[in-house]
């Protein structure tokens, strides 16, 4: 590929919406372009990533035995109504009506597709399994689309539909598909975690999320080092047990009512009106040294919406200054603020660990921390958007002394993830409810038993980027870059040894297979190199006279310091 010849349009500045890394680099990278709210043009640079995410996805579905098919975008409701989706989904489904004024919905998933195939299709035990996938655009109003395509309104999943004949073999269904995921994301270069998922209203037995680790996730997850458990924050907290507490030290404050904290409780702990926004939350380490709770340990601060609902998590690390809060000892916090520390006892914190609120600075929109305002100020990411809403912080738990599974062998620690994946044991809720039968030996109708897989492809897109960049831009997984190597002339207009030296080059690393591009824009060498390396391509080969009059190319991957001097003869044999 020539550069002349495709689409390259990098930006100096993200736009200000962008919140997030991933979203910032793509939009300066130009991988994608906003269309509306949640609805984004895929660019040839960003398309050309979807593309190997997509071919990866594929090639392990096949591989685990899963068949390819399409179902449309545009789906009637009569097979919503069947499953009673159409009336339980919520604002999240987008619904409409044809020139008929028949019901129409633009599909968010597609369960009940699917079960309509597989009992027109599926009549015997022998058509048993059978696992179909597509790979198609999806539809869901979010409440608050963000982060570029983490969030999308219109976004492109990976969703599969496992059909078993009985409970065990839809167990081995879904642990191919676990499986799978498992190769997918490791091919995908991701650090990700599999947690134990809440199965929610649909019931059934079991589900995965497939998490791939950053600060930036959306989603907590808590697990134990030691033993291997792991499970997002919802399905944790649903597992923890409710022992009794024990009753908090002498010289605490005040005391919110035991159990949950509500928000009243906090404000009112806190010693602020509801709906106002604290400055900053200071920690007694010295409670938390109490608690056994070694440097590095993982703190959460939630805060939660005037309506009780969960708004944003923050971690912070004991060891110093770091999010929305910050730590002192004691004395320190009685020295400085005048009160003493309190407890603050929502569930899964040691009781002997005390905040207090910074009531010194007035209520203000942003969310401002640290020993000073300059060191930390939330404007963006996390924060910004939702505390400049009537926000409250509330609950501060410590998982590391808490213990929330019956099989957890050690001490818990929390992460943040994005949820790029998700399995599903989903048993017979649909097949019951659109009666999708087989026959078996005896001939008699059964149930199929269903499981359902989805991967979010362009999610993925901002995933990968989050794990995977600098201040420079992005650096991609070779398995996902949109080109594996940039070849970079110096002088290309005017120098024929180095014209004739790039496309020679360029032709044959082509012709092995690579994905080369040939950067014939005759940019100065500064701002050629600076978008390449905002675009994160792993390997970049310079080509000059000066080098060539040695014989020399200059190799550089994106993660190097500095590039190293190539026989330019041997240079296609190295890429390879
Ligand atoms: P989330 O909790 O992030 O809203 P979900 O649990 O609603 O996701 P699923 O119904 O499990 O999503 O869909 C399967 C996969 O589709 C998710 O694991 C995620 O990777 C992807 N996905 C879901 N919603 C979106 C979205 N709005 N934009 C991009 N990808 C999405
Ligand atoms: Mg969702
Ligand atoms: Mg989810
Ligand atoms: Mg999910």
């Amino acid at each position: 590929m020539k550069a002349s010849q495709f689409l390259i349009s990098t930006l100096k500045e993200a736009p200000s919406d962008a919140e997030v890394v991933s979203h910032q680099l793509m939009m300066r990278g130009g991988f994608i372009k906003r269309l509306s709210a949640g609805i984004y043009n895929y660019m040839p640079m960003g398309l050309r990533v979807i593309r190997k995410i997509e071919a990866i996805i594929r090639e392990e579905m096949v591989a685990a035995g899963a068949v390819e098919l399409l179902m449309p975008v545009v789906q009637p409701a009569e097979l919503w109504q069947e499953s009673g989706r159409f009336q339980k989904y919520g604002p999240e489904l987008l619904r409409l009506k044809d020139r008929h004024q028949r019901d129409f919905v633009i599909q968010p998933t597609s369960e009940e597709v699917i079960t309509d195939i597989a009992r027109q299709e599926l009549r015997s035990y022998r058509a048993l399994p059978k696992n179909f996938f597509h790979i198609q655009t999806k539809f869901r109003d979010e409440r608050r689309p963000r982060f570029g395509v983490m969030r999308g309104r219109e976004f492109t999943m990976k969703d599969a539909y496992s059909f078993d004949r009985d409970v065990e073999a839809a167990g081995r269904s879904y642990q191919q598909m676990f499986d799978a995921y498992t190769r997918i994301f490791g091919r995908m270069g991701l650090t990700f975690r599999a947690v134990a998922a809440d199965n929610g209203s649909i019931g059934g037995v079991r589900s995965h999320e497939f998490q791939v680790i950053a600060d930036t996730g959306e989603d907590a997850i808590v697990y134990c080092p030691t033993s291997g458990y792991a499970a997002n924050i919802e399905m944790a907290e649903a597992l923890a047990p409710t022992a009794p507490r024990a009753a908090p030290a002498a010289d605490l404050v005040k005391t919110p009512t035991p159990g949950r904290s509500t928000c009243e409780d906090v404000a009112a702990f806190l010693g602020v009106p509801l709906h106002s926004t604290v400055k900053s939350i200071v920690l007694a380490t010295d409670a938390l040294d109490a608690a056994g709770a070694p440097v590095g340990t993982t703190i959460w601060l939630l805060l939660l919406r005037g309506d009780h609902s969960l708004n944003e998590i923050k971690v912070g690390k004991l060891e110093g200054l770091q999010g929305g809060f910050r730590f002192a000892t004691s004395a320190e916090i009685e020295a400085t603020f005048g009160c003493k520390p309190g407890y603050l006892g929502p569930i899964g914190i040691p009781p002997s660990v005390r905040i207090v609120a910074d009531r010194s600075v007035a209520p203000m929109s942003d969310f401002v921390c640290g020993a000073n305002d300059a060191d930390f100020h939330y404007t963006g990411a996390n924060w910004g958007r939702d505390v400049a809403e009537p926000t409250l912080v509330a609950d501060i738990r410590n998982v590391v002394a808490g213990d929330p599974s019956p099989d957890v062998a050690g001490p818990l620690a929390m992460q943040r993830g994005i949820e790029v994946g998700h399995v599903f044991l989903l048993g017979t809720f649909y097949s019951q409810k659109m009666n999708a039968t087989f026959l078996d030996e005896a001939g008699k109708p059964q149930l199929m038993q269903m499981g359902c897989y989805g991967i979010g492809v362009t999610r993925l897109l901002g995933a990968a980027i989050e794990q995977n960049h600098d201040e420079r831009g992005m650096i991609w997984p070779r398995a996902l870059a949109p080109f594996e190597v940039v070849i970079c002339p110096i002088g290309f207009d005017r120098s024929d040894a180095v014209k004739s030296a790039a496309t020679t080059l360029h032709d044959e690393l082509a012709a092995a297979g690579i994905d080369v591009i040939l950067d014939d824009r005759g940019e100065r060498p500064g701002a050629m190199f600076a978008d390449w390396e905002l675009i994160g391509v792993p390997l970049r080969i310079v080509i000059s006279d000066r080098g060539l009059r040695d014989g020399l190319v200059e190799v550089q991957g994106r993660r190097d310091a500095a590039a190293t001097s190539q026989p330019a003869p041997n240079v296609a044999a190295f890429v390879k």
